[in-house]
């Protein structure tokens, strides 16, 4: 069974939570400055790493929070997760 690390609930099998694709995707600051090539790059392009990969994942069968994943994709590994926001470090 593969198990990941929730921020806040510990480790918990990988049933109880929903991949949300790549993390760290910034909104752009002023989107009406974006001509459509570029809004159509970060609304769907997406990296496709073969390696090291940070992504969203969602604790959906517990507390239901978001957090970030830092997952080798070719060995599945999880190097580290954590909350997305500092102020979230302490569970709160
Ligand atoms: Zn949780």
């Amino acid at each position: 069974m593969f198990l990941i690390r929730c921020p806040w609930c510990g480790e918990r099998a990988e049933t109880e939570f929903s991949y949300g694709g790549e993390g760290e995707i910034s909104r752009p600051l002023d989107p009406d400055a974006l001509n459509d090539a570029e809004w159509a790059d970060y609304l769907f392009l997406r990296s496709n790493p073969r390696g090291a990969h940070k992504e969203l994942w969602n604790h959906s069968q517990g507390c239901r929070r978001w957090f970030g994943v830092n997952r080798d994709t070719v060995s599945y590994k999880i190097d580290s997760t954590y909350p997305l926001h500092a102020s979230e470090e302490d569970g709160q």
